[in-house]
């Protein structure tokens, strides 16, 4: 099973171009979406739950045209939202049997022992009986992943679900998901670096609705390799740094400005070679310099 997308586009009635002509294949196993805030991920997530419709392009999932063919994809689809919306006051096992019920699991008994699975899956079994809207952050995450279960799909999209999440917590999703599979597609739609370092194979950055990169984790590290500089600087020898090196980021340390650039051979001037990583394959492809 492959998701294929060809040349997907969609302009917004405001302009705003959200995806323009993307094409991205995606095998089975973890794959992570990468982008910053506005890049397009949201709608992309959303065009292959089949919420939205895009202004052209085709997507398949095996055989299924998706744009067209809406419910094949519902039946093998699990989402979940980066907005879910209000949290019920509902415990978390009524809620997983009613979504349950509506993705047709009708016979009782088979529900109760798919539910209690779920449950266990996910760690929740014992907060089973509290309402959803009480749960922390972590624990929402982990209800949305059970309920994206349901009907055993071969298409799982999680869309930013680590945003806001405490490190444990992230931990703990992180481990929830790399046990889902490596024979359905999941897509994990994120702005944030470490999620796809530490859970996908194969990996995607878009921004401003564009195809930036796609590839391995590895592969995309790679080619930096030899070309990442890095200088620690003084805060009022930024402006002068930035005018003549290719920025691609800088972060404090101890409170003074850690600068990464992007350069083909040594640049002197006190910087020193620097081993590359998955977030200045981000910065370096977002900011155009590889
Ligand atoms: P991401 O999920 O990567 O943050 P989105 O897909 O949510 O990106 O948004 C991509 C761009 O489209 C942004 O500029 C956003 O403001 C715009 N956008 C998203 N949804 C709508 C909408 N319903 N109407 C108009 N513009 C939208
Ligand atoms: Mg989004």
């Amino acid at each position: 099973m492959k998701l294929t997308i060809s040349n997907l586009s969609k302009t917004y009635p405001n302009g705003v171009k959200a995806l323009d002509d993307v094409s991205l294949e995606i095998p089975t196993g973890m794959f992570g979406l990468l982008g910053p805030n506005g890049a397009g991920k949201s709608t992309l997530m959303r065009t292959l739950a089949t919420l939205q419709e895009a202004d052209s392009g085709t997507v398949t999932l095996g055989d299924i045209d998706v744009l067209k063919d809406k419910g094949s994809v519902r039946k093998t689809l699990g989402y979940l939202p980066q907005e879910f919306g209000v949290y019920p006051r509902m415990s978390a096992y009524a809620m997983l049997d009613y979504i349950a019920v509506l993705k047709g699991v009708y016979q009782a008994s088979e529900r109760k022992e798919l539910i209690n699975a779920l449950l266990e899956k996910v760690n929740l079994y014992q907060h089973r009986k509290k309402n959803i809207s009480g749960f922390s952050g972590g624990m929402k995450q982990r209800f949305g992943i059970a309920q994206s279960l349901i009907g055993n799909p071969s298409l799982i999209i999680v869309d930013e679900p680590t945003a806001g999440l405490d490190p444990g917590e992230r931990n703990r999703f992180y481990n929830l998901l790399a046990e889902i599979g490596e024979n359905v597609i999941v897509i994990l739609s994120t702005h944030i670096v470490q999620d796809v370092r530490e859970l996908c194979r194969q990996m995607a950055i878009i921004d401003k609705g564009k195809l930036l990169f796609s590839g391995s984790p590895d592969d995309a590290i790679s080619s930096l390799h030899g070309k990442i500089w890095e200088k620690s600087i003084s805060k009022d020898e930024m402006d002068s740094h930035s005018k003549t090196h290719r920025l691609i980021s800088s972060k404090l340390v101890a409170g003074k400005p850690l600068i990464h650039i992007y350069e083909d051979a040594d640049p002197g001037n006190g910087f020193r070679s620097s081993e590359a990583d998955l977030e200045d394959v981000f910065f370096t492809r977002i900011a155009g310099l590889a």
